[in-house]
């Protein structure tokens, strides 16, 4: 195992991605980031991550929704690292439609890119893990990983299926020191989630904080958003030796909406 460890993160130019690369560089992990901005626009926050950590971060403009580029995320890992210890499938992306209107190409991207991509990196990466004995796979789920909500049939589906995906690989890496987990965020205070809310307060006719309070957090008990510092904080305890025995987990972070 090289000293300092190499994290993969996928679809980490924003959001709870972009919160998981900065927890696991700033606990001295070198990092592959990944989206599908062009780099001129990651380079801000690449370089800030190098310079404030004092870790190596490199960005990948990979597209997962082919099996080439999800295999390519992982070489261009491996090239520029050496290893990937740490594997993060976090990108993702939605669409809201009744079944009967729901477009086939949305379906297959959602997919493609929310299931399928994690199977591809998983087996590009899961070699290289086995050898060196120690690896963490963290598959970023949902809430509707675990329950499901109208309209949402493809993301619904996908994330399901990544559950399954991760108990089934945890069972098979389970004597190699390669640990395979989801986490099942419920609403997630992003820049996407932020944006939005004064367009819904407006067609609505109602405030922001009635926005954020009856609409996004119906489900979530706590009435609070998770915040990203809270996934990348569980991101990190996951890669600890701490969690060493933690695998084929689906763990909710969702403000008590799967109790329900
Ligand atoms: P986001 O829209 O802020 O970021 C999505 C990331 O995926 C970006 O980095 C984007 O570049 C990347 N991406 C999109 N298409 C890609 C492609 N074809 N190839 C490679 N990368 C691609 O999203 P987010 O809100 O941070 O969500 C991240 C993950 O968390 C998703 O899997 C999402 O389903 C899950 N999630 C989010 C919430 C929430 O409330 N935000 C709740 C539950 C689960």
């Amino acid at each position: 195992m090289p000293d300092r460890k190499t994290a993969v993160v996928t679809g980490s130019s924003s959001g709870i991605g972009l919160g998981i690369a900065e927890g696991l560089a700033a606990a001295g992990m070198n990092v592959m980031m990944n989206g599908i901005e062009p780099p001129e626009d990651v380079e801000g926050d690449r370089s800030r991550l190098e310079a404030e950590f004092s870790v190596t971060v490199a960005y990948s403009r990979a597209n997962l929704m082919t099996p080439e580029g999800a295999r390519s995320l992982i070489e261009a890992a491996q090239q520029t690292f050496g290893t990937v210890d740490v594997l993060v499938n976090n990108a993702g992306i939605q669409f809201v439609s009744p079944i009967e209107e729901f477009p086939d190409e949305k379906w297959q991207a959602i997919l493609s890119l929310n299931l399928s991509a994690a199977f591809h990196t998983i087996k590009a990466a899961i070699g290289g893990m086995k050898a060196r004995g120690w690896g963490r796979i963290i598959n970023i789920a949902s809430a509707h990983g675990l329950v499901a909500s109208p309209y949402k049939s493809a993301y619904v589906a996908a994330k399901h299926g990544l559950v399954g995906l991760t108990k089934t690989i945890a069972l098979e890496a389970a004597e190699d020191g390669v640990t395979v987990n989801a986490i099942c965020p419920g609403y997630v205070w992003t820049p996407l989630v932020e944006k939005q809310i004064p367009d819904t307060a407006e067609a609505r006719g109602i405030t922001e904080e009635e926005v954020k309070r009856d609409v996004l957090l119906a489900a979530q008990p706590t009435k609070n958003f998770v915040t990203v510092d809270e996934m990348a904080a569980l991101a990190v305890f996951l890669c600890s030796d701490g969690a060493a025995s933690i695998t084929g987990t689906a763990l909710p972070v969702d403000g008590g909406w799967t109790a329900q």
